[in-house]
């Protein structure tokens, strides 16, 4: 052992916090002087994890992680799953806050994103799926990148999980899911826990009345998610949310270091000018540091963390960056465009059924000595709808509408996800209306999803602090063809509820009320109450090399730039069927192997 070795573990063993895995600084003065960094991630969470960990594995890189919030290891919501709306609005949630939305009536909306090492990946609702094989195959033809199409991505969705068939109460979820559709050998734990109740029997026993419109769907991430399905989560076999911190990050070794409490200002040009790779972050003093990388870096900063960052080191909409006083050093257009989400409405039915209610305390305390009870799934129902409204819908009827998948069969267009049954309130991660005041019975609440939204909106500087949060504007229901794949997504739930499974037990809705029930009556209920379903992508959009629209190339490279690449949800250049972790590790893994290809050779 070298003298120079024991003097840096010496130094390191000082300043910094030692945990399994990658080395935590808490501040950029605890950094060590005499390591140069091969790589910089910029945000440490979902994706920036994974590309972080997959680097590491070759011994002789050093990496850096800088992460503005701090590590999940301190916040312990982060771990049971039915606990995880404690999260939001805290000290690791962005916690932005929208413009007005016309689409909403005016209304503006809180938009919830993860701070803290494992992004969103440890603050989210930890659904697992993966989309359509007709998404993947779009959005490879689209950005004219194969390697996204469903046969290239899906070995690296499965590259990245590790699925369990049983959970932490032994429960053999057989029949609920296909194994042999699954990874097994990957960082991320998946299994299909579930908290059995009546209002299960009755779901599945419409999949024999309503077979058409309500399949029943063994595995929903089969490639064809259409029908009714059990859910699956990023959840261990201990019942713990498996997440890129602690599936990812927690593994790696001393090569990671991994910087926490620190902002990224921006990206600054090296060398021949669009050489990125000079990194300015802000101390806690709120004092300036630089540290460069020596090969790359990877902007990991979500939705709106990575155009953010783009758009202060003078990336972006020339006219845009004048007005906030930045000077311009390559005119992109689209940075910060192209934003969409999920939408997501409220659907509240009164039911005869029992409620799903439990003792917090109680559950937590049951958590906590061996991981049972009911806590250990998120929500406190069990399973997701997915319906592909027919050719003929009302909404593309008469030509009035394009099909916004794009005319794939194997595409939902709405999902209707459970909540739970009560006489309180749900506890959402979104804004959501109040429960009808006279609506003092018990009700199963749901959201209604549209998936494919083809209204888009945008984020951009705030020009009066560039570095605070930005300006969003979801750009939310400017479409009518979003709302009238909403208004008919409530009618295929009315319809569900009429089966004769449900007839006797769930009366008709009182969110909207029974009477709401024309197009104009059905589109103003959806205005009102309509909400982003946190699944934002886009701001970073991926295209075809020498496009006039997107920001990266398909080798996730920063069109117009060196040394620069983009590994986050702002890549995708639409929505999927789904929600959009599991496509966030697959092309987390994607670009992984891109990038240690191109430094292999
Ligand atoms: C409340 C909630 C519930 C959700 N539920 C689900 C679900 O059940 N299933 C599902 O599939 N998806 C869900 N999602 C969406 C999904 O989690 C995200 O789409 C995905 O994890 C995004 O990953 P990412 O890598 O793009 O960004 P993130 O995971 O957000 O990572 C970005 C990281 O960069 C850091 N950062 C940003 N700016 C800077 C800066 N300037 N300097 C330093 N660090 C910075 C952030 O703090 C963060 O850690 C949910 C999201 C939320 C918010």
């Amino acid at each position: 052992m070298t003298l120079h070795y024991l003097r840096s573990l010496a130094f390191l063993l000082i300043c910094c916090q030692l945990v399994p895995g990658a080395i935590l600084f808490n501040s950029p003065d605890d950094l060590p002087q005499d390591v140069e960094y091969d790589f910089v991630v910029i945000g440490g969470g979902t994706a920036g994890n994974v590309v972080a960990t997959r680097l590491a594995e070759n011994p002789e890189w050093n990496i850096l992680v800088i992460e503005a919030g701090p590590s999940n290891e301190e916040i312990f919501a982060t771990r049971p799953p039915g606990i995880f709306h404690d999260l939001l609005k805290t000290r690791v949630d962005w916690n932005f806050t929208t413009v007005n939305q016309p689409g909403l009536n005016g209304r503006n909306q809180s938009y919830a994103r993860g701070k803290m090492l494992g992004g969103c990946s440890s603050h989210n609702g930890m659904v697992y799926t993966t989309g359509s094989r007709d998404d993947w195959d779009r959005w490879a033809k689209v950005t004219d990148a194969e390697e996204l199409s469903w046969d290239n991505i899906l070995p690296l969705i499965r590259r990245a999980e590790r699925f369990v068939l049983k959970d932490s109460e032994n429960q053999d979820e057989t029949g609920h899911v296909d194994p042999s559709l699954h990874g097994h050998t990957g960082n991320l734990t998946v299994t299909a826990p579930y908290v059995a109740h009546p209002f299960d029997d009755l779901l599945i026993k419409t999949t024999t009345e309503l077979t058409d419109e309500f399949p029943y769907k063994q595995d929903m991430n089969d490639g064809r998610p259409i029908g009714i399905s059990w859910n699956q989560f990023t959840i261990d076999e201990h019942a713990e949310r498996s997440t890129s911190a602690t599936a990812y990050l927690a593994r790696t070794g001393g090569n990671v270091h991994t910087l926490i409490n620190t902002f990224v200002k921006r990206v600054l040009p090296i060398g021949n000018g669009l050489d990125f790779r000079k990194v300015e972050f802000m101390d806690a003093q709120g004092s300036s540091r630089k540290v460069v990388a020596q090969k790359e870096v990877i902007l990991s900063g979500g939705i709106f963390g990575t155009p953010q960052v783009l758009l202060n080191s003078g990336i972006g909409l020339r006219e845009e960056l004048a007005t906030a006083g930045i000077k311009t050093l390559v005119n992109n257009p689209s940075v910060g465009k192209n934003f969409t989400d999920h939408v997501a409405v409220l659907v509240v039915l009164p039911t005869t059924l029992p409620d799903t209610d439990f003792d917090r305390d109680q559950a937590l305390a049951q958590w906590n000595h061996n991981r049972t009870g009911r806590l250990i799934i998120p929500n406190h129902l069990n399973n997701l709808i997915w319906v592909r409204l027919a050719d003929d819908a009302v909404p593309f009827g008469e030509g009035a509408f394009i099909d916004p998948t794009g005319g794939g069969k194997n595409s939902p267009h709405v999902e209707f996800s459970f909540s739970q049954i009560s006489i309180h309130p749900p506890k959402t991660t979104v804004d959501i209306p109040d429960l009808p005041p006279d609506s003092n019975t018990t009700t199963v609440q749901m959201t209604a999803v549209n998936l494919h939204p083809v209204s888009r909106g945008s984020m951009s500087l705030n020009s009066t602090n560039p570095f605070g949060p930005p300006l969003i504007d979801l750009g939310i229901l400017t479409e009518d063809v979003d709302v009238a794949i909403l208004r008919e997504g409530i009618r295929s739930l009315r319809r569900l509820y009429s089966s004769p499974s449900f007839r006797d037990s769930v009366s008709d809705t009182v969110l909207p009320a029974a009477n709401v029930t024309t197009d104009e009556d059905l589109d103003a209920f959806i205005r009102s109450v309509a909400s982003p379903w946190l699944h934002g992508i886009g701001t970073a959009a991926m295209s075809p090399r020498g496009a006039d629209w997107g920001v990266v190339d398909p080798n996730f490279q920063v069109k117009g730039t060196e040394g620069l690449r983009i590994v986050d949800a702002s890549i995708f250049p639409d929505l999927p069927s789904g929600h959009t972790q599991a496509p966030t590790y697959g092309i987390a893994e994607l670009a992984s192997s891109m990038i240690a290809e191109a430094w292999n050779d």
